[in-house]
């Protein structure tokens, strides 16, 4: 059993010395949180707010080489991101899985000069690729995938096979391709468990939400505790900034006074909606549409969790703050979906979740925000301690950049590696078959052997992978009735605070599990979840009533989850899809 959050505070309270302290508990600097803690590292990671809670939360879920990262030449980056979704699909089988994605075409030549030109980092302009020029990339995108490749290669097909598989595309497709890349069902859940896979593998690591930076004092950083509001003093040997969007917000923190460090992140904001839309979700035929918009941005979008997720945006944003998806963007990624399936029309109330985030891109002058490169770097500036900033990345390639920051870490505090990361399980992947039969022969087993129903074993399988056997054994002897609209259980809400630090009703509801994102949480829940915490974390009556408004007015402004959209939607009018 991980230590719990309270626990590790003590703990460093106790002992307010470590050899590394990663700042911002996004993918990124979990990832680079795993590395140090399994090389045998005191290293704590800190959150001001949850662990996954910014962009890490918002991504389009895919987990890909980048197809279109071609155009820009980016051949290293799209190879790399190859080889990480591959090891994706084998470390996390119960989170990652493969994607079919079909690429519609209206022409033969287009795109195909700007592709070449792009290659040679002469243009900046998107243009509509044509079937030569997706010929083209995709035969590159299978060599890249290597000798190794675990997907199928490309197909392509013509008009009329095109418009038998998918008859709601636009009757003027001439063409579609179809290859694969992988989609994470649970992208929040996933951190979680290369959280507690640290937290496992080394005994002096700590891993702390909820914990800011605020300030520095030579070799000590200020921490705030959040839910306390007490502040407190750690002192430590190297700084890892992993703040994402706010890394040069994190670097002006930390600055000796008088001195201004580089920018280096410039960031673009990204929007999503999920539609919950049946015709929609057998248009797609089970595979994603990857589609460029009128203004030739790509867009995506794919049956997610029995929804669909479409988007997304690209927009600049000065400072990266609290964002949102804004009304224009709605009718931005409508409009794209009605570029692609013309027929389809989608009703307000079928938006029944959109979010937002800001993509931390290294900081570029491109004019198009799509040619703004997706790679990785990691900058340093040196002093007592030296601070290491985590710079751009993409979720899929979280491992090689946490990797590279984690090297060059370990030489700056005098250790060596002595565990690699390329072929590790992670969490419940660790025993979870990889192939179909195996799966379904695992859930047979959770059905049997915890005496659940087989919907219930699916969903527990689904989030938890092989943990799933101890999860149902904890709700086991306990109140074990589904939380409202939902399979997610009132227990298995308490094993989700007990072991897998969640601490508020956003930590829990939206990036523990899925009930917000899949349209199904409603009032009820809300209640049920709040009443949980409360007892679990001991709250008084006033918090509990101050945090159930806190995080209604959040799904308010960020997420477009009104108080009477929440409390119309009725768990009992259709049965409860356990996803
Ligand atoms: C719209 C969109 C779509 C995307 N789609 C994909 C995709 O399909 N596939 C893909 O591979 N990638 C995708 N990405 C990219 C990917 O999501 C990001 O690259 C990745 O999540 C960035 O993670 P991070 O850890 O660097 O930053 P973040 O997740 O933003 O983490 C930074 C953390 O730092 C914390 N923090 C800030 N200041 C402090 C402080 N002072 N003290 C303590 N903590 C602090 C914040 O609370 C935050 O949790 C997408 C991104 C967006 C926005």
């Amino acid at each position: 059993m991980p230590r719990t959050r309270e626990q590790m505070l003590a703990e460093l309270k106790a002992g307010p010395k470590v050899q590394a302290i990663v700042v911002g508990g996004g993918i990124n600097g979990i990832s680079t949180f795993r590395e140090l803690a399994l090389q045998g590292v005191r290293v704590l990671l800190v959150d001001r707010g949850d662990f996954c809670g910014a962009c890490s939360s918002a991504p389009s879920r895919m987990i890909h080489g980048g197809l279109r990262y071609l155009e820009n030449g980016e051949v290293a980056l799209v190879r790399e991101s190859l080889r990480e979704r591959d090891a994706l699909l084998r470390n996390a089988p119960h989170l990652v899985r493969p994607l079919p994605t079909t690429v519609p075409i209206h022409h033969i030549f287009s795109g195909l000069l700007n592709g070449a030109l792009g290659v040679l980092r002469l243009r900046n302009e998107p243009a509509e690729r044509g079937a030569l020029a997706v010929k083209v990339g995709l035969s590159l995108y299978d060599l890249l995938s290597g000798r190794r490749r675990s997907m199928p290669a490309h197909v392509f097909r013509g008009r009329e096979a095109t418009l038998a598989l998918w008859p709601d595309l636009p009757q003027a497709v001439r063409y579609s391709a179809t290859y694969h890349d992988a989609w994470i069902s649970h992208p929040e859940r996933l951190g979680i468990e290369l959280v507690r896979d640290g937290l496992g593998a080394g005994p002096d690591a700590l891993a702390i939400n909820h914990l800011g930076v605020t300030g520095r004092r030579g070799r000590h950083l200020l921490l705030a505790d959040a839910p306390g509001g007490e502040t407190f003093e750690v002192e430590t040997d190297l700084i890892v900034n992993a703040t994402g969007a706010w890394v040069d917000e994190t670097n002006a923190t930390l600055a000796p006074a008088g001195t201004s460090p580089p920018s280096y992140v410039g960031g673009t904001r990204g929007s999503h909606l999920i539609l919950d839309h049946p015709a929609l979700v057998a248009a797609l035929n089970g595979h994603m549409i990857y589609f460029e918009n009128v203004d030739g941005r790509v867009c995506i979008l794919f049956p997610y969790l029995g929804k669909v997720l479409l988007g997304s945006t690209d927009i600049r944003v000065d400072r990266p703050g609290e964002v949102r998806c804004e009304d224009h963007e709605v009718d931005y990624i409508l409009k794209s979906l009605s570029y692609v399936f013309p027929r389809i029309t989608v009703r307000p109330e079928q938006i029944v979740y959109r979010y937002s985030g800001v993509r931390p891109l290294p900081r570029s002058d491109a004019g198009f925000t799509g040619r703004i490169s997706r790679d990785h770097l990691v900058a340093e500036l040196p002093g007592d301690p030296p601070v290491l900033s985590l710079v751009g990345g993409k979720w899929t390639t979280f491992r090689a950049f946490g990797e590279q920051a984690a090297d060059r870490a370990l030489e700056l505090i005098g250790m060596t590696r002595r565990i690699g990361t390329v072929e590790r399980r992670i969490g419940g992947g660790d025993g979870y078959p990889p192939d179909e039969a195996g799966q379904a022969a695992f859930i047979g087993g959770l059905v049997r052997e915890a005496g659940v129903s087989l919907d219930r074993a699916k969903h527990a399988a689904g989030h938890y992978g092989a943990d799933a056997g101890a999860v149902l054994a904890f709700c086991r002897g306990m109140d074990d009735a589904p939380i409202a609209g939902s399979c997610y259980t009132a227990a298995e809400l308490r094993y989700l605070i007990r072991h897998e630090f969640a601490r508020t009703l956003s930590d829990l509801l939206q990036r523990r599990t899925s009930l917000a994102i899949t349209g199904k949480l409603c009032a009820a829940a809300i209640e049920q979840a709040a009443a949980i915490l409360a007892d679990e974390l001991g709250w008084s009556p006033e918090a509990a009533v101050a945090e159930d408004a806190r995080f209604r007015a959040r799904l308010d402004r960020d997420h477009g989850l009104t108080d009477d959209i929440l409390s119309d939607r009725n768990p009992t009018a259709g049965s409860p899809a356990c996803v």
